[in-house]
């Protein structure tokens, strides 16, 4: 499956939900960040194992 695929899949299970970014460590120097969503208590997102790749053309 395609990383644009499951990205899509994981943030539409969440739509219209209460997501909030959580920082793990130190605010001001976080050992890593994350998407969260507070209706699930589910991490949609976890800085340290996805990457925004830019799109190549
Ligand atoms: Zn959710």
């Amino acid at each position: 499956m395609e990383s644009d695929q499951m990205l899509w899949d994981m943030l539409k299970s969440h739509i219209g939900h209460q997501v909030c970014i959580v920082a793990y460590g130190d605010t001001d120097d976080p050992m890593d960040i994350c998407l969260e969503c507070e209706e699930c208590g589910e991490v949609i997102l976890d800085a340290k194992i996805y990457t925004v790749a830019a799109r190549e053309k």
